[in-house]
Formats: C-alpha cells, structure tokens, sequence
C-alpha cells in the first residue's frame, strides 16, 4: 500500500515539462490573487484556445455541436467552459470543479479612520485564517470600486517593485507580556486587523489631516470618493510574487494556492485535452471558502441554468436531458488537500495522510467527526478512477484531511452529488493551508494536471 515519489520516475523531459507548467502555475498566482482577477486571467487564456462567450451564441440565435469550445461568466467570479463532445450529452459530461476565492483580508464598506495620525483601513477577515499569521507582514489591495455611473475601477496597490505595500501591525515583544499568554485565537482578534496606509498629514489640514491626505491620493490616483468604498470589493492579501521553495527549488511557496493549484491544473488539462467523446467541462467558483453561498459559489444554479442553455443550443432541450446529463455526468471536486507534515505529526494518521511528491491527492470522504458533511464518493466510482489513473501511470494516493476527531473540512462535492452524479474529492497537497504564504510540490501539481487530462480523456 505504500505509494510512489513521483520524482522517481521522471526523466528530463519530465523535469522540462514540469516546470513550463509551474512557470505558467505562478504567473496564473501573481496576476490572480483574487477571485475575479483569476476570471479575468482565465477568459484571457480560453478565448486564445478558441473558446466562445455563451451569451454571444444565444444572442446571435447559433447552434452549439460536437467540437465547439463555450464558456459563461457569473458577474466576473465564476466561470463554467466546455468542450462539446461527439456523444449525446444525455449520456453525461466529464466535469472538473475547483474554486478561485482564497482566504484574505476584506475591507469593510465604511473602511477609512485617522488614529493618532495614522490612517488606517478597516476590515472583515474572509475564510478561516489564523488572524495572527497575517500581522506584520508586507500586504496589497486588490479589488474593485464600482461608481454610481456603474464605472468599475481596478486597484492593484503593493505588488509592483515600486508601489508602496500596506500592513497589519503587531505588538513588540518587549511589551508583550500579556499578549503571549492569550490563546493562539486571541493573540490577534478580528477588529484588530486594521491595514495601516498612511501616516502624512495633508498640508494645512487640522482635524484628520492624514486621512484627508489619503482620501487626496486616491481621487487623484483613482478618481474615487470616501462614499465610493461603500459599493467597493477591496481585498487586502500578501504582496510579492510566488517562489520557488526550498535550495532544490522543488516546491513553491505563494499566496492563494487553496485552490488556484487545482483551478489553474484544471484549466490546462481542459486545454489540452480536445476531441473527446464525452463533452468536457471545467467549473472554477467563488464563495468555496465561506460556505459556497450566493450567485456566484457553487450552490448557485449559474452551472444548471448554463448547461440548459447549452442543451438547447444544441435543440436538445427538455427538463428530462438536463437532468439525465447531470444525473450521468461524472466529476472530480479539485480542492487541495492536507500535506503530512512532520513538524505537526500528531495531528495526523501516517498510512492516510497526503504526501508531498506522491502526486495528485484522492479523499475518498472529507468531512470532520464521522465524516459530517461528507460527499464520500462510491468504491465503484473510485474504482474506477483507479484504473484511468493506472492505466495512464498517474501517480496518485489517497488521503484524508488529519487524523479522526481533529478537525476536518468540507469542498463543493457534495453540492453536485445533488444532481445523483459521481463526484470524489481529489487535488493537490499543501503545506500552511489558508496560510498567507501556502506550500505546494511541483511534482504533484504536475501529476494532478495529468490526472485531470486523463480524467477528461476516459471517464
Ligand atoms: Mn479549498
Ligand atoms: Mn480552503
């Protein structure tokens, strides 16, 4: 039972393929850290490869058929594509389904305060963090600021070697008596993380002249008013680019690698893989971390109502295929797992534990105390993912997320198992999971690209 280090099996072709992909892998992390950004980054990278907007096919009344590339966009956080098969697609569709939003730092609507002449930024955390692991750090805004005239506004701030970053503030050791005998949960609390941006008072200001100052800087940088924030979606993440990690440079270390590992994997093997029988379909969504609620998260009907479009653009619909198509269709939920760490061996059982470099992570069942909420994929289907990962020498092992009664976890798979389809977790290892900075094996992100081209090919 034990299993395979992939690094074993690679010849220099291998290495070469591999880090053309990882390269790709960190630029996709640098211009995508947040959910909307990696949309953006992903519509840039279909519509190359041939893929056309769903919208534009339905207002121009035209037909979809076997070898068309489609896509659609959920107000610019999600995105489902597909690569139209030549069998019925009664007979099911071969889905991957992985998510773009990561942990961070969101700015709250009424955000912006003078304290002691400093100028901070207040906030509301997003996802499970360990709020102390994101003080004293260099940071960056991304987001959005929409104007009543409907006018949307880019900011990227900190992540040009000449921009200015922002922080969270900690407190000095030498006064930290008190602060280090909290629990870990409250050496830092929610409201204490405010982003601290400014420190300059505007000339010949009295009250609030640092805040005054920033409000001058961002209408002349971005023509934004204070009341502007109140329709923005700003969020603060970790500046600085994506690493190679360790002096071997086997592994890398960057922001958002839950689950931009398994939705940038995914969207290459959807490249990669074309003319297949079975219709191929690539699902990355927003709101993973925070429950997969709302228009844009998993739960939404965004992925029915666009395969119904889609089945009526082939003059196929009736309620009866959609179901049928969703009912056959098979899909492998991507979402990264916990890697074994031996700094933290207690906290998990080494026979089923995810290993860096023994390749792209299966869970069986995720879930937390008897597998509570666990989608917990049939033996008959995890069968046969064995068998297309065997038969394309895949390496591959299975895990669950630490030892029973620790803790555990929850991925969107349960939300398509709904539909009666197959649906097993799987992904990629990491180290410092929803940690600002997450680590992640270059030999498993190429394996589990493999894995889902393969998937795509024979399921
Ligand atoms: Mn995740
Ligand atoms: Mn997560």
């Amino acid at each position: 039972m034990e299993r395979e280090l992939a690094w074993n099996k690679y010849k220099n072709k291998h290495i070469k393929e591999m880090e053309v992909l990882c390269k790709g892998y960190k630029e996709f992390l640098d211009n995508g850290k947040t959910e909307r950004e990696c949309i953006t980054q992903t519509v840039n990278i279909i519509k190359k490869a041939g893929y056309k907007d769903l919208d534009d096919i339905i207002a121009k009344k035209q037909k979809i058929k076997a070898g068309d590339k489609v896509y659609a966009v959920c107000m610019g956080k999600t995105i489902a594509m597909f690569n139209i098969g030549t069998k019925s697609i009664e007979e099911g569709i071969n889905i991957l389904g992985a998510h773009v939003d990561s942990p961070r730092i969101d700015i709250k609507q009424n955000p912006l305060y003078e304290d002691s002449n400093f100028a901070y930024l207040d906030t509301h955390y997003y996802g499970g963090i360990k709020k102390y692991q994101w003080v004293a750090l260099p940071l960056a805004i991304h987001g959005v600021v929409v104007k009543k005239d409907g006018s949307v506004v880019n900011v990227v701030i900190g992540e040009d070697k000449d921009d200015p970053v922002v922080s969270i503030t900690d407190l000095l050791i030498h006064l930290s008596g008190e602060q280090m005998t909290k629990t870990a949960a409250k050496v830092i609390e929610g409201e204490q993380l405010d982003i601290l941006i400014g420190s300059k008072p505007l000339a010949g200001e009295e009250k609030d002249a640092v805040k005054k100052q920033v409000l001058k800087l961002i209408k002349d940088k971005y023509d934004i008013e204070e009341e502007d924030f109140l329709s923005a979606e700003l969020e603060v993440v970790p500046a600085g680019p994506a690493r190679d990690t360790g002096i071997d440079a086997s592994m890398i270390m960057g922001y958002g690698q839950d689950d931009r590992v398994c939705a940038y994997t995914s969207l290459i093997a959807m490249l990669e893989v074309e003319n297949t029988e079975k219709t191929s379909c690539c699902l990355l969504v927003d709101k993973e971390e925070i429950g997969s609620v709302g228009a844009t998260g998993m739960q939404s009907k965004f992925f029915e109502n666009t395969l119904a479009e889609i089945i009526d653009r082939m003059g196929k619909f009736s309620e009866l295929a959609l179901r049928r198509c969703l009912a056959n269709s098979r899909m492998l939920s991507s979402d990264v797992s916990a890697a074994y760490d031996p700094a933290f061996a207690s906290a998990f059982e080494k026979k089923n534990a995810a290993f860096f470099g023994k390749g792209m992570v299966f869970n069986k069942f995720t879930g937390s105390r008897g597998k509570s909420g666990s989608n917990d994929a049939n033996a008959e289907y995890m069968a046969a993912i064995r068998k297309i990962m065997d038969d394309e020498k895949i390496t591959f092992q299975t895990a669950e997320l630490g030892k029973v009664d620790v803790g555990g976890g929850g991925t969107i798979a349960y939300i398509l198992s709904l539909y009666g389809m197959e649906v097993i977790d799987c992904g990629v290892a990491v180290l410092n999971m929803h940690a600002p900075w997450e680590i992640t094996s270059k030999a498993d992100i190429y394996e589990t690209k493999k894995g889902y081209a393969a998937f795509l090919k024979n399921a």
